[in-house]
């Protein structure tokens, strides 16, 4: 396989209420969901802790994908925690609850074999962490980051700070308007590139994704899906997709990148069909590539 990723993030146990159905310490975190989609275009290792109660059975599925759990900490506490809902459009997520647990010790040093990661993604988790992980790497030929409400709020310049050294940002609606201080998309996204990626998702649910690239905007809808089960991972599906294709393809131009958030909106929409993992994890790489000639007939339009 191509170029291996590298991705810090949460391990977690999640209990998430949809109108649909709900669910209670079911494996979950933004490192879990963004490596077993992103296994299936490259290779992939991860750095993140988890508590005592975390068993082997909880770790196969990393196993199972042949993700590379070197940098997987086990810790005397409880793992990652997060408790949200979602109301009947699904859009967007409520935290209720957020217990960092064994994160707020965390301090990451990463094994020898994955400093000479190429391609970095800074899923969802405190800034420190993310821009420590960063430190360790000798010479990252692409940095991606994820972050949410949780970290704008709580923790706004050592985002800051990480962000200056991020060349890609991927993240929802909501949280590029928090971010970038401005009701307007484009121009929240204009001032996000200022502080520093310079090519800025944006994730906008059931209404799909827009890329601000370099060379030019793309905009992607979502899966018309007849039936969504659970959102919770979509934004990290969509980003192991994403990162899977750029590090399989090594290549940084605007076809890849459109190729790429292609790839990733088809792994969210996979992911939301099901609850926890369970959608990824029964994946073929038959079944995403049927996806994906799907979402080309489904946007595809004639010149004049
Ligand atoms: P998303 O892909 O955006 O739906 O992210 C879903 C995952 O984010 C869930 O499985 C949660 O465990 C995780 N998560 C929620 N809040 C946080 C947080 N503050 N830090 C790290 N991970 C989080």
């Amino acid at each position: 396989m191509s170029s291996s990723i590298l991705v810090v993030g949460s391990v977690a146990f999640d209990s998430v209420r949809t109108p649909f159905g709900e669910a209670e310490d079911v494996l979950g975190g933004s490192a879990t969901y963004f490596s077993v989609s992103a296994s299936f275009f490259s290779n992939v290792r991860v750095v993140a802790v988890v508590g005592s109660d975390f068993s082997d059975d909880h770790a196969s599925i990393f196993k199972r994908h042949n993700i590379d759990t070197s940098g997987l900490v086990r810790a005397d506490g409880r793992t990652f925690r997060w408790k949200g809902e979602y109301g009947f459009d699904l859009n967007e997520a409520h935290t209720l609850d957020t217990q960092l647990n064994v994160f707020e010790s965390f301090r990451p040093d990463l094994p020898d074999s994955y400093r000479d990661a190429e391609y970095v993604f800074l899923g969802n988790i405190d800034p420190e962490l993310q821009a420590e992980v960063l430190d360790q790497v000798r010479q990252p030929r692409v940095v991606a980051c994820d972050t949410m409400n949780f970290w704008i709020d709580g923790k706004l310049d050592a985002l800051r700070k990480t962000l200056r050294r991020v060349d890609i940002l991927v993240i929802n609606d909501g949280e590029t308007r928090m971010l970038g201080g401005e009701a307007n998309l484009v121009q929240a996204a204009n001032k996000i590139r200022a502080m520093g990626p310079r090519v800025l998702i944006v994730k906008r649910g059931e209404y799909g994704v827009l890329m601000f690239g370099e060379e030019s905007v793309f905009a992607a809808p979502a899966f018309p899906l007849e039936e969504v089960f659970d959102p919770t991972g979509a934004g990290d599906s969509f980003a192991g997709g994403f990162m899977g294709h750029l590090a399989a393809s090594e290549s940084m131009d605007d076809a890849t990148f459109r190729r790429a958030i292609v790839y990733g909106s088809v792994m969210a929409s996979f992911n939301v069909e099901e609850f926890s993992l369970k959608g990824l994890s029964k994946l073929t790489k038959t079944d995403i590539e049927g996806r994906f000639r799907q979402f080309q007939k489904l946007t595809h339009f004639d010149a004049l």
